[in-house]
């Protein structure tokens, strides 16, 4: 314990994080997860969110584009699932597509947002409602968190509980803050950001910070500057869903998701070069890192 409410991850409190797994468990057990992702030109951001819910072991992965990226993701992901959606002329997540998102999250036990999604205002829409409507734990995550930071205050009309996961820069955003403001007090902003929404709150980067709605913080101690690279965050948002969506809740699985995606990425540090590892081996070596855990 640092200070009074300020706390390290250790393997220890995350041991018995995962449910145990019966002979008997089948994939509609280990929990079905949506993720809403992409835009032309981060494809990539997509298919590694999705693909990164499986390595964390959830059941089932659907993942919603853009309509006209459907083609391209159906080669680029082989487990998830995907269904392409209404879009905008640029071909972006259109609000329109509510509805059927809407339809899709009945049986999903974790919805996440973000990754490679774009800017447009129609999307920042359809984000708003999703905020409004959704039963089920969302997480947010990179353009998703720049749509909100126009109006954070939507937060507060959540139906159920969110996880943000801002880099420096998006909590900036978020915060009207500079990024070096940020990190001048990275505990802080954190904290005070999630007790003022009401939400859970991943500021990532070294000794990435989870913050609980009421305060509580968590610093991280795994992971190196070697993860400084694209993806790797689109990777951390499929693995907190893929854990919330094998019931783990919210505020463990984001300590346990930080944890772990920090130790794939150490042993990686250590078996391969400090530095040109990519965000796609960090996910494929997640099993292990879970299995070191548990
Ligand atoms: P993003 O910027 O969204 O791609 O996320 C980058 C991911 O890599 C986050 O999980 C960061 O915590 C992690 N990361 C980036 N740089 C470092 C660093 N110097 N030390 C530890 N983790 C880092
Ligand atoms: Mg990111």
């Amino acid at each position: 314990t640092i200070g009074c409410r300020q706390h390290l991850i250790t393997a220890d409190m995350l041991k018995n994080a995962f449910p145990s797994r019966q002979p008997t468990t089948h994939k509609g057990h280990a929990g079905h997860v949506l993720i809403l992702a992409g835009s032309p030109g981060k494809s990539g951001a997509a298919a590694m969110a999705a693909n990164a819910s499986m390595r964390a072991g959830a059941g089932l992965v659907t993942l919603g584009i853009p309509k006209s990226l459907n083609p391209v993701l159906e080669t680029m992901v082989t487990e998830p699932m995907t269904v392409g959606l209404p879009e905008t002329d640029q071909g972006a997540l259109d609000e329109s597509a509510f509805e059927r998102v809407r339809s899709l999250i009945e049986d999903k036990r974790c919805l996440a947002i973000g990754p490679g999604i774009g800017t447009a205002a129609s999307t920042g829409r359809l984000l708003a409602r999703l905020i409004e409507e959704s039963p089920v734990p969302m997480v947010i995550d990179a353009d998703g968190l720049n749509l909100i930071a126009a109006d954070p205050a939507v937060l507060s009309r959540r139906k159920a509980p969110v996880v943000l996961t801002p880099h420096p820069g998006e909590m900036a955003r978020l915060c009207g803050l500079s990024t070096a403001q940020v990190q001048d007090d990275r505990i802080g902003h954190a904290r005070d950001f999630a007790q003022k929404h009401g939400v859970h709150l991943v500021l990532k980067g070294a000794a990435t910070v989870v913050a609980r709605p009421d305060g509580t913080v968590f610093l991280n101690v795994t992971g190196n500057p070697g993860m400084a690279a694209g993806g790797m965050g689109d990777v951390l948002t499929g693995l907190i869903a893929g854990l919330i969506a094998q019931g783990i809740e919210i505020f463990l699985a984001s300590r346990a998701a930080v944890y772990l995606h920090g130790l794939a990425a150490d042993r990686l540090e250590s078996q391969k070069a400090p530095m040109g590892y990519l965000a796609t081996e960090v996910m494929d070596t997640l099993p292990e890192a879970i299995k070191a855990l548990m």
